[in-house]
């Protein structure tokens, strides 16, 4: 059995390191490659191959790739982005292409153990930003996207709810839950320009940023008594439950 990931450029990759570790651990006949696309057409001959079984999605394919797909599952629909792929065969030997979203799964049950959430404040506009409203919007937590361009944010639907960076100061007291779903925090001097004298013990900030572990406004909101999480338990989730996608 061969699975991958797809997506340019690959560089080091958590998705290989986990899943043949897993192979290992389980004593499971199976392999996974890194097949970095120069154009999103070079997915037809990789989808020939008969041993195929699923493949992960990373950037910048997570939107194109949905034109091979057969079956978009709910998130998938809504988000109009996969980032895992099941490959099964039709009688023939023909690949039928099921897409999903484990963003969505991985960081709903990251959250598990939360009780209690009501509103929360998502820094970023991007794939994960959405996909983490859309597994707020599954537990009845309300949503409000934080972005540069709130005005270029709503794409016409009502529903979504943007604003900038300067508003941040009036929403702060008002929630519970703040998400940064931005590249902002890689770097460690780096953090998202917020009003953080306003974080405190009501509030949990969650960076989907996994490394560093404690990105700057991790620190900066523990030390305004705020709870923290970082992204790794949202990494390792959306791993496993593409496998479960996989083989289930
Ligand atoms: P993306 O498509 O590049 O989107 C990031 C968003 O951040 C953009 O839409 C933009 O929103 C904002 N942004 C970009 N550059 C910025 C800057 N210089 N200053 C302020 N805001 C900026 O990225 P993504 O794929 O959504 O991923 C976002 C983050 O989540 C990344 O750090 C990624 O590694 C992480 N992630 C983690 C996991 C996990 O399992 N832990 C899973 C997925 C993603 P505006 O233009 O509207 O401001």
């Amino acid at each position: 059995m061969l699975y991958g990931l797809i997506g340019r450029p690959l560089g080091h990759s958590f998705s290989k390191r986990f899943f043949d570790n897993l192979f290992e651990e389980q004593s499971i006949e199976a392999h996974y490659e890194l097949f970095e696309l120069a154009s999103i057409e070079e997915l037809s001959s990789l989808l020939i191959r008969e041993n195929l079984q699923g493949l992960n999605v990373t950037s910048p394919y997570k939107e194109e790739v949905l034109a091979f797909a057969d079956y978009l599952s709910p998130s998938v629909e809504k988000l109009g982005a996969s980032n895992v792929l099941k490959i099964e065969r039709t009688s023939e030997g023909k690949p039928l292409i099921k897409a999903y979203n484990t963003d969505v799964i991985g960081f709903q049950k990251s959250l598990e153990e939360e009780n209690g959430l009501k509103n929360a404040l998502i820094l970023g506009t991007g794939g994960a930003a959405r996909s983490v409203a859309l597994a707020l919007e599954h537990r009845g937590v309300q949503s409000i996207f934080v972005s540069r361009t709130p005005e270029l944010n709503s794409r016409g639907d009502s529903s979504i709810i943007s604003i900038n960076y300067e508003e941040v100061e009036a929403y702060l007291p008002k929630i519970d839950l703040l998400v940064n779903a931005t590249p902002i925090g890689f770097k460690a001097e780096e953090c998202p320009k917020l009003p953080y004298h306003l974080l405190s013990s009501q509030h949990l900030v969650y960076d989907l940023i996994y490394n560093p572990q404690e990105t700057l406004l991790l620190k900066r909101a523990r030390l305004q008594g705020a709870r923290t999480k970082n992204g790794l338990a949202m990494l390792h989730l959306q791993a496993l439950s593409a496998w479960e996608i996989w083989h289930t």
